[in-house]
């Protein structure tokens, strides 16, 4: 029997600065703990690697995240790399990502990870306006985005994608769709294009409060959504979940391994995993981190067994987010399990969910509310 699909996350916690809007767990690069927290990394990828990956099991993906990777040296990545490939099978087709902020790659260290082994390289580019930037305390600039990407294909990466935000302080319709168009003439295999969403205890929330910022615009947002869909499918991208976008055959199988229930195992601080109906995730505390691998532990902080009717519900919950949708007996099978019948029946009803007999799916309209939905299916 062919093993079941396996991806693996590595959590790079570090960044130069944090961004305004920005909520992820991660600490400020200070001299010496990024040699300490790679060597706690290693030493955990060897760990898990022997409590809870069959030797046999190919890792179809591996996705450098953060934070921010490249503030890594790049022989800190390949070094972590060799140890993957020392303790796990990788897939001969593996995909191996690694996120990077614009401004923290040269052509030294791209042609390094190319010779490694990576595959894909994915740009936090956000906007391509540098007053955009600026308005959510993003540092870098426009032609940063640029170079790299000029760099990354002179370096011989194939497969390259640009991270937007749309809805930013101030932006307007007009602005977005010469970000837009900006990233178009850059020729990226794949986009992503995510609504900015306000955390609590961001920059961006105590800013807005104090109104200093305006709050984001949801009608603005949903048209900045409906311009991305058509400017995006007239270029020949084709939408394959909510907020990702990409050419024929450049969907990126680590993400897609979250929307279709695939499992995943995810090291470094905070790094959450789902394996064999489990999720387990790590502590989000960087000297916690060290001094549990130090003393040879997993430093896994919490663990929740999933029933099987919780496992159907995130199979639904995330299947949903995919424009191919999913089963339609098992979303009917979760209404049951959940008493949420009336509500299904609802969304059926406001055709913000559509049935063909076999697969069910949000509509247009539906995809616009996609976050809505799912808290209502929860
Ligand atoms: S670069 Fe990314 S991870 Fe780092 S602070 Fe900005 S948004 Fe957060």
């Amino acid at each position: 029997m062919t093993p079941p699909r396996l991806g693996l996350y590595l959590h790079i916690p570090f960044c130069l600065q944090r961004c305004d809007f920005c909520a992820f767990y991660l600490e400020i690069l200070r001299d010496g703990r990024a040699e300490t927290f790679v060597q706690s990394l290693i030493h955990e990828i060897a760990l898990s690697a022997q409590q809870h990956v069959a030797a046999n099991r190919p890792v179809q993906s591996v996705y450098f995240g953060g934070g921010t990777p490249t503030v890594l040296a790049a022989r800190q990545l390949t070094a972590i790399l060799s140890e993957i490939r020392a303790h796990l099978t990788l897939a001969a087709n593996c995909e191996i990502t690694v996120e990077a902020h614009p401004s923290t790659i040269s052509v030294q260290d791209l042609g390094q990870l190319l010779q490694a082994g990576v595959t894909r390289m994915s740009f936090g580019a956000e906007s391509m306006e540098d007053g955009d930037l600026s308005r959510i305390g993003r540092p870098g600039a426009v032609h940063e985005t640029v170079t790299a990407v000029t760099r990354a294909r002179a370096a011989g990466f194939t497969n390259i994608n640009l991270d937007l935000m749309y809805g930013l302080p101030s932006q307007r319709l007009e602005s977005w769709q010469r970000t837009l168009a900006h990233c178009l003439m850059l020729e990226p295999t794949h986009l992503s294009c995510y609504a900015l969403t306000v955390e609590e205890d961001t920059r961006l929330a105590s800013n807005i409060q104090r109104r200093r910022s305006p709050a984001p615009d949801e009608g603005l947002q949903i048209e900045m959504d409906e311009t991305a869909q058509r400017m995006l499918g007239d270029a020949g991208y084709e939408r394959y979940e909510v907020s990702n976008y990409a050419k024929p055959g450049y969907a990126c199988r680590h993400n897609l391994l979250y929307w279709t229930n695939g499992e995943y195992l995810g090291l470094g601080p905070s790094a959450q995993s789902y394996l064999d109906g489990t999720r387990f995730g790590n502590v989000a505390d960087l000297a916690a981190y060290d001094t549990s691998l130090a003393a040879n532990r997993l430093p896994i902080e919490d663990r929740t067994r999933l029933s099987e009717e919780e496992q159907l519900r995130d199979a639904v919950i995330f299947g949903l987010r995919l424009i191919q949708g999913i089963p339609t007996h098992h979303l009917h099978q979760h209404a049951s399990n959940y008493g949420h019948a009336a509500i299904t029946a609802q969304l059926l009803a406001q055709q913000l969910i559509e049935e063909d007999g076999e697969r069910s799916r949000l509509s247009t309209r539906g995809l616009l509310q996609a976050d809505t939905i799912a808290e209502q299916l929860y």
